[in-house]
């Protein structure tokens, strides 16, 4: 278990899951609701010690939970556990292992392994362990303190069983359910470029990998296109690296609009853009730059940027050979914009085939 993730860490890292916190939270007050209603039914079943051990209980569960409000988790992490050792110690000794109050002590379990260092979690269930079989066999050689009539007995029983139940139910789901959402956003992580939010470089490789051996087992035509946006530089210099951004925010935008299923849309690095057309030969991948040409010299840019021109790109474009690799036909893509960029810019170069 790695300890530095959010999941693995939560009582460190109240500010990014409080989500967590706020389970937590939900828990001391339905325990304190519970709780209280055991001060009431031991009362009536004459265990008068156990009920009043309930009203300490309520007190514990509130400092805990205004613990968790004031962001003092650690604190309110040991009130909450204090709560659960002292109240399956004091139930089983007072009324019996059939009480059902140990099943309370079974929830440090996933806990203990969520939120520990691996050795000392292993240290901590082992001496949990310690503690449990330890009730269970002081039970064989005590009899209950305050014992209550054995329907009731069977009450207790099936209420703790029932509430331990759905409190694993309920954090397990709330647990699952926020591993997926971390496992969501690393994956978007891992495969979008922040400022653009399209494919980055390393995605685009597999996807466009994948692609290609597909395509190439059909005898389709594949199209590579590196787009470069011209004089970015310039962008930079006169309005500021923040407008410079705002501009590959947008030049991908516009060519968001113009890709179709299928078609691989990438952010290669700076302003740099790598497209892969499924299915295109040379002569849709040309009228394909054109269009993207056409639309950005269409594009609103005054309106949208405060930037009082266009700004133009030159487009390299390759086609996949049949036993060519991936980067071979963005080297030759590459050479073809570098040509481009030598004819005077704002101009669609196709490469040779080799
Ligand atoms: P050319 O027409 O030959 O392509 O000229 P250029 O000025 O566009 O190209 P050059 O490679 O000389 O400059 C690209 C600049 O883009 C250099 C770098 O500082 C800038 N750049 C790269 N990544 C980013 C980015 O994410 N944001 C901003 N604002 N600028 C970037
Ligand atoms: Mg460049
Ligand atoms: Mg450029």
């Amino acid at each position: 278990m790695n300890k530095s993730t959010d999941v693995a860490s939560p009582i460190k890292s109240n500010r990014n899951k409080p989500g967590f916190w706020r389970v937590l939270m939900r828990t001391t007050i339905l325990a304190a609701l519970i709780d209280t209603s055991f001060f009431f039914i031991f009362y009536y079943l004459d265990s008068p010690i156990l009920a009043w051990v309930n009203i300490g209980s309520v007190i514990l569960y509130a400092a805990a939970y205004f613990a968790f409000k004031n962001r003092n988790n650690r604190l309110g992490v040991r009130l909450m556990c204090a709560e659960i050792f002292i109240h399956a110690a004091l139930g089983i000794v007072l009324i019996g292992w059939e009480s059902g109050f140990h099943y309370y002590l079974m929830i440090f379990i996933p806990a203990l392994c969520i939120s520990t260092k691996k050795n000392s979690a292993t240290l901590s269930l082992f001496l949990l362990f310690v503690f449990y079989s330890g009730l269970a066999c002081l039970n064989w050689f005590i009899d209950p303190i305050q014992p209550i009539n054995p329907i009731a007995l069977q009450f207790i029983h099936i209420f703790n069983l029932s509430v331990v139940f759905v409190l694993f139910s309920y954090l397990s789901l709330f647990y699952i359910q926020t591993v997926k959402k971390a496992n969501k956003k690393l994956h978007i992580m891992a495969t979008t470029d922040p400022l653009t939010e399209l494919l980055n470089r390393r995605h685009m490789n597999y996807l466009a990998d994948r692609e290609i051996a597909r395509l190439k087992r059909a005898s389709n035509s594949i199209s590579v296109l590196i787009v470069d946006i011209d004089h970015f530089k310039r962008i930079n210099d006169e309005y500021g690296h923040e407008m410079g951004d705002k501009v590959i925010i947008e030049v991908a935008k516009v060519f968001q609009t113009q890709i179709r299923e299928g078609d691989l849309l990438s952010r290669w690095g700076g302003e740099e853009f790598l497209i892969v057309l499924p299915g295109a030969d040379t002569e849709e991948a040309l009228s394909h730059s054109l269009r993207m040409q056409d639309q950005l010299k269409q594009h609103d840019w005054s309106n949208k940027l405060a930037l009082p021109y266009a700004p133009t790109v030159t487009i390299g474009i390759s086609l996949i050979t049949e036993f060519e690799q991936l980067s071979n036909a963005i080297a030759r893509a590459d050479n073809a914009l570098y040509q481009g960029k030598q004819n005077g810019r704002n101009r669609i170069e196709v490469a040779d085939i080799e």
